[in-house]
């Protein structure tokens, strides 16, 4: 069977959940044991979002192979249960890079270079990159933005000549929109959709099925009248309504017969049912939780939820392994004090202390680690969280009042936490920080190789600053133990307090690795330990 590939374009308004759309159709197809993967198409000129503020673009994703991505990354990971790679991110910037290099090689000698037919060329590449490998059966490509915007153009284009030059059977598209409801008419509307249809057609891409956002279900003359002016058949209109968990989206794309739809399309032969038989077994230990229990995330960016998304989905995730729902409340960081920090945690009944950059915030970090310390409080440190565990201990244990990371505080008479060796020549920021996963190597007896049940691990980075391991005697005789470490560079990457009764930083990422089907043994272990709190002191149930 040819790779067959499906895209996935947006129309009226941006936010509507392409990319949940994306991968509920990609595990759909998985589920039916094709073999799969997502890719996503980001229409602005960064290389890749590394250098974004999450206030501007959510959560930076990180692969295996160290690719600082968006954050839809992180869905189709945990929707499908697969890696992805450098090569499932790209950007106009990337396409621009390329091109432009290729110039100054002289690989266009004597040519104007134009966006059709050479930045066009460059994306449609790209798009068929993923199934040149032989890997996948099918990929689904998301490409970012909206229909009409002046980004998208080329994205679209390409595919416009995608679906003209490959076989029929061999190119589905799908075009997302929104099906806003009037409470003053009391009545959807379909005119925003017929627009950005007709747009999309302008350019010359006819969809083969159109999934509507809505909040209210459509009824079957309104998806005839969507159909209608839309040029797709009636059986082509999905609804997508708002669903109480983004994961309960397969199950109901499923009942729209989307992922029918699309076998059909693909002429897909002898295809299987979706066995959705464990993802079922989660949803319903998420729907039906029999307790609760109060975490308290301490962060920077909590304003904005896509911040700390994949952190906040590894809860989700945990909670439903632990028959619970995991409450986590936010508190940013930057107004929390040694005076308040026993108001701002209240009621925690563990607590996360999150990854960051820069100044901003990190007193109130290193507030929030000596509360969960000296309180025995549940603690996950991410991180920046892991160096601030590090700092707090050095200032208030150790008794070095001066201590810091030298990313804040250069001049640190204490610098615990300093600049990796091999960043000190680094000049340029983007993609430069230690990215990806890493082997670490855990203390047998340490709480972290318990919680994973082995102690060989493989985790994910991106960060510049580290442990400094000149400390490191001073720490363990103080009682900070470093439990996981590089086994080639020695690095810390893991530290625990074996005195308290849960209290773990790691300098990696573990959030990126949970899905549903394999909740993450570290925050599984939190929201454990967290429970248990409760039964033991009575006191924090329920505030
Ligand atoms: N700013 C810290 C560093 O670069 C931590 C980074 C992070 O939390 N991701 O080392």
């Amino acid at each position: 069977m040819n790779t067959k590939y499906i895209f996935i374009t947006g129309g009226v308004a941006s936010s509507l959940g392409k990319g949940i759309i994306a991968s509920s159709l990609a595990k759909l197809l998985k589920a039916r044991g094709l073999r799969v993967t997502i890719q996503k198409f980001d229409p602005y000129i960064n290389i890749d979002p590394g250098t974004l503020n999450p206030y501007e673009h959510g959560e930076c994703y990180v692969t295996e192979d160290g690719a600082e991505t968006d954050l839809d990354l992180g869905h189709y990971e945990r929707f499908l249960g697969v890696h992805t790679s450098k090569a499932n991110n790209v950007t106009t910037g990337k396409i621009y890079n390329t091109v432009i290099t290729k110039e100054r090689e002289g690989a266009y000698l004597g040519k104007t270079v134009q966006i059709v037919p050479h930045i066009t060329d460059e994306i449609k590449r790209r798009m068929l990159l993923l199934g040149r490998t032989g890997d996948y059966d099918i990929i689904l490509t998301e490409i970012g933005g909206t229909v009409g915007d002046m980004e998208s153009q080329p994205f679209i284009e390409a595919v416009r000549q995608l679906q003209w030059e490959l076989p029929e059977e061999d190119c589905m598209s799908i075009h997302l929109t929104l099906i806003p409801y009037l409470s003053a008419a009391k009545e959807l509307k379909t005119k925003p959709t017929q627009h950005s249809v007709q747009m999309l057609q302008q350019i010359g891409v006819k969809p083969d099925v159109i999934v509507c956002r809505t909040e209210h279900p459509l009824s079957p003359e309104l998806r005839r009248k969507i159909a209608l002016f839309c040029n797709v058949k009636p059986g082509h209109v999905i609804q997508s309504i708002d669903a109480w968990s983004i994961y309960q989206v397969p199950l109901n794309m499923h009942e729209e017969h989307l992922d029918e739809l699309a076998v059909r399309k693909l002429q897909i032969e002898n295809f299987a049912q979706p066995e959705l038989t464990r993802w079922k077994e989660f949803l319903s230990r998420l729907q039906h939780p029999s307790q609760e229990v109060n975490i308290t995330l301490v962060g920077k960016y909590v304003e904005l939820q896509d911040a700390y998304k994949s952190i906040l989905e590894a809860f989700v995730h945990a909670g439903a392994a632990n028959d619970c729902k995991v409450n986590v409340r936010t508190v940013q960081s930057e107004i929390v004090t040694p005076g308040n920090v026993a108001e701002m945690l209240q009621g925690a009944q563990g607590i996360l202390v999150a990854p960051g950059f820069g100044e901003r915030g990190l007193e109130g970090k290193v507030c929030a680690v000596q509360y969960a310390r000296e309180n025995g409080i549940p603690f996950l440190g991410i991180c920046l969280g892991m160096q601030m565990c590090v700092v707090e201990f050095a200032r208030h244990v150790l008794g070095w009042a001066d201590a810091a990371s030298t990313e804040v505080n250069p001049q640190s008479g204490h610098p615990v936490i300093c600049l990796m060796e091999d960043q000190k020549a680094t000049t340029i920021k983007g993609g430069t920080m230690r990215l990806g996963a890493y082997d670490c190597q855990l203390k047998p007896e340490s709480l972290t190789a318990g919680l994973y049940g082995q102690t060989a691990i493989r985790e994910r980075h991106r960060h510049r600053y580290e442990f400094n391991s000149e400390y490191l005697e001073a720490f363990e005789k103080a009682g900070l133990k470093a439990t996981g470490r590089n086994p080639e560079t020695g690095l810390v990457e893991v530290v625990e307090l074996p005195s308290h009764p849960f209290f773990i930083g790691t300098q990696f990422h573990p959030e990126y690795k949970s899905t549903p089907e394999n909740p993450h043994p570290l925050f599984n272990g939190l929201v454990k330990a967290a429970l248990i709190r409760t039964d033991l002191s009575g006191v924090h149930r329920g505030n």
